[in-house]
């Protein structure tokens, strides 16, 4: 029912007439008409003189209307980065901070990292010339550890704050608080009496004064006013204003052309299959346009995605023009703008996303939305403390969002792999990630803040007290706490400078004390991407054989140590190579080996990056070499929460919460006959499930975890 509002100027890329002109010149005027014809391009100055007026700015806007991409670039026109100081600006999800940044550097022609650069976990592409710096919720959390002031940042643009991360929630409260001390200080300071330095740096009294401790956590930097702007896609900006006080919220007219929605006829049992039938059918009934599939993760994007090829081999010559491009947040960056590259001509882009695709990035050309209505959520048992992904059904307010991805350019389709009467049966908007996550990571960096009353934080929305309870029990058992809820020294401090969840955190550092934190290094870096092992439905049997070179009897952490130390000696064998022939090899052993080479080259990045950082605290790096029983018994001593007892009937039960559960087909152990495990990861499906299994001794838990296991 909704019509376009005002006119397309849109992607005339063959009107150049300046054929004669050198490439890097059209392609400059081209993202210039682009820019120009945003609907944010027509209300710039009105915008500025909105953030000049009001500490606290909402801007609600259609997704695509060039909130993301245009307005820290409007703000640094408009003098906000004067003294060097930064526009910060943050997403959710690391691969938007990326993919928007390369977008932003290349509209303003800069290198990457040098006027325009982001950091995420085990990224950082900043320079000291870095004014607009996009970057995850979770590193702005980080950074303000070292910085709790923010001193570097003149603007924080908390963005996608409709996604209600829990990151994005903390982020908030913790910008409310920056922004009232800033404030008050400057007011303070600005009374007669204090001197300025030349560089207008307010000069230290000579007493003692808590805003001098306040100025010495800002580096000496000069403390500006603090403004907040607060970007969303939904409509609904009432939170965000009552949360501050009233604050004021701007709107963003953006265009939608109307978009027919069809949903199945049927329920579907399979919608990877359903997906794939559609992708086909729209490909063989449909006029031109490309196609966006949102699927839950990266192991369903690459098995559509060989499915696909599969069956294109089946199509005739001339209607095999399909071209796959897929995006979830662990694709390795230099792969992910290839979502945004036109496909070949004459054929059909799909592009297989996670919900990364649903508000964060917006890729030009789609003109077909299928949507299976599900998505990966955390989900958090506060009484059990055990954490896991499902896959549950979208919101409304997210299935519309998707559809809507469809009619950006002109009337595009959307297919609900779902019935109609499914839709009614859906929630109107997700709960925010708060309210279903353990929270103890999110508990310690507070601490570290100095922010001592976790129940008395100013939260938009608070978590239940039965969550904050249990996190915090889970942070004093793995010795974050004192037991007078204070931060341990050194091990909390230790915790919560490492960018991990608190227990692999502790695991690093016991392992410091086990001898083992190389193996440690490994095992966390391995755990911390999804899936190593490759196991495509027609070839299990290969897939299995393969693996069973690395399988370590004892466990599926020493297997992807091996997996991991053989891809080493595979790289130094080969080490006179150049990086890309290097890369190549690593790529073609994988394959034969049904090891997921993304995964494992992600691993590798994230292994270097944390090995730097104990490098830095001064933990011991060194190896248990063969004694892989020392490994074992650190494995005890860190996941001792995660142990599970053998059942009479085959099953395991989980110690820490009594939950009943299997070991996952995928694991190495999947038949043994050990009496006590520890795990990593608990997924619920139709069934409960462990994966990444360790046998232990049961009687290592009493010995190495007495403050838990002697009381029971
Ligand atoms: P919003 O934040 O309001 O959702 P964005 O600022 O992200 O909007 O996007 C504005 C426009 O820029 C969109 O039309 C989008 O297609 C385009 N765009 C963003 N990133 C890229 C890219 N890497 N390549 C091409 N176009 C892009
Ligand atoms: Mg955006």
């Amino acid at each position: 029912t909704q019509k376009p509002n005002g006119n397309l100027s849109f992607n005339h890329t063959n009107n150049n007439n300046n054929n004669n002109k050198p490439n890097f010149f059209s392609r400059r005027q081209k993202i210039l008409e682009q820019r120009k014809s945003l609907p944010i391009a027509s209300v710039e100055r009105r915008l500025i003189e909105e953030v000049r007026k009001h500490d606290i700015l909402i801007i609600v806007g259609e997704t695509g209307s060039g909130k993301t991409t245009q307005i820290p670039q409007f703000l640094f026109n408009a003098g906000f980065c004067r003294d060097g100081k930064c526009i910060g600006v943050t997403q959710p999800r690391r691969v938007a901070a990326v993919t928007v940044a390369k977008r932003v550097a290349d509209e303003c022609g800069v290198e990457l990292g040098q006027k325009v650069g982001y950091s995420i976990r085990f990224e950082d592409v900043t320079s000291s010339s870095t004014r607009i710096k996009y970057m995850t919720d979770g590193l702005l959390l980080r950074e303000a550890l070292l910085d709790p002031y923010l001193s570097r940042y003149s603007v924080i643009i908390v963005d996608e704050a409709h996604e209600r991360t829990v990151h994005t929630d903390v982020l908030l409260g913790l910008l409310k608080r920056v922004q009232n001390v800033r404030s008050k200080y400057i007011k303070d300071h600005t009374s007669v009496g204090h001197k300025r330095a030349s560089n207008g740096a307010i000069l230290e009294k000579e007493n003692a004064d808590p805003s001098i401790s306040i100025l010495k956590q800002c580096q000496g930097r000069k403390l500006t006013p603090l403004k907040v702007i607060i970007m969303s896609a939904s409509l609904d900006a009432r939170v965000f204003s009552e949360y501050f006080g009233g604050a004021r919220a701007v709107h963003i007219q953006g265009r939608q052309f109307p978009v027919d929605v069809f949903y199945t006829v049927d329920p579907q049992t399979d919608y990877l299959d359903s997906a794939i039938v559609t992708i086909f059918q729209i490909h063989s009934e449909e006029a031109p346009g490309d196609i966006l599939v949102f699927l839950t993760g990266q192991e369903e994007i690459e098995s559509v995605e060989k499915q696909i090829q599969e069956n294109l081999k089946q199509l005739p010559e001339d209607r095999r023009k399909i071209s796959t491009v897929s995006i979830f947040s662990s694709l390795p960056s230099e792969q992910q703008m290839r979502v945004f590259a036109p496909a070949p001509a004459g054929f059909r882009k799909v592009i297989l996303a996670t919900n990364i695709a649903e508000t964060s990035v917006t890729i030009p050309g789609i003109k077909y939305v299928i949507d299976p209505g599900v998505v990966k959520a955390r989900s958090y048992d506060p009484v059990k403390g055990m954490e896991s992904l499902i896959i549950v059904p979208t919101s409304k307010a997210q299935a519309i969002q998707r559809s809507g991805r469809a009619g950006r350019e002109g009337p595009g389709k959307c297919f609900r792999l779902y019935r109609e009467s499914e839709f009614e049966k859906l929630e109107d908007s997700t709960k925010p990630e708060i309210k279903r996550c353990n929270l103890s990571n999110v508990i310690l960096q507070l601490k570290a803040l100095g922010i001592d009353d976790i129940f008395g934080f100013d939260f938009i929305e608070k978590p239940s007290r039965a969550a904050i309870k249990k996190s915090v029990e889970e942070l004093i058992l793995l010795g974050a706490f004192t037991d007078e809820y204070k931060l341990s020294d050194p091990v909390g401090h230790q915790m919560a400078r490492l960018p991990l969840d608190p227990i692999y955190s502790k695991a690093l550092i016991l392992a410091s004390q086990f001898n083992c934190l190389e193996e440690m290094l490994i095992a966390v870096a391995m755990l911390s991407v999804e899936s190593i092992f490759y196991e495509p439905r027609e070839k299990l049997d290969e897939a299995r054989t393969a693996k069973k070179c690395f399988a370590s009897p004892e466990g599926d952490h020493l297997t992807l140590i091996n997996v991991y130390r053989a891809s080493n000696e595979l790289l130094e064998k080969n080490s006179e190579v150049g990086k890309e022939k290097r890369i190549k090899i690593l790529r073609k052993w994988c394959k034969e080996n049904f090891i997921n080479s993304r995964s494992l080259r992600h691993a590798r990045d994230i292994h270097s990056q944390i090995w730097r950082h104990v490098e830095q605290m001064g933990l011991c790096i060194s190896s248990c070499g063969d004694d892989t029983l020392q490994f074992r018994r650190c494995l005890a001593a860190a996941f001792f929460l995660n142990a599970a007892l053998k059942q009479p009937e085959g099953t395991y039960r989980a110690l820490a919460s009594g939950e009943v559960v299997q070991i996952h087909p995928t694991s190495v152990l999947f038949r043994t006959k050990a009496d006590c495990i520890i795990f990593n990861e608990f997924v619920k499906t139709t069934n409960k499930y462990i994966r990444n299994i360790t046998i232990i001794d049961g009687f290592w838990l009493t010995e190495l975890a007495p403050h838990y296991y002697a009381k029971q």
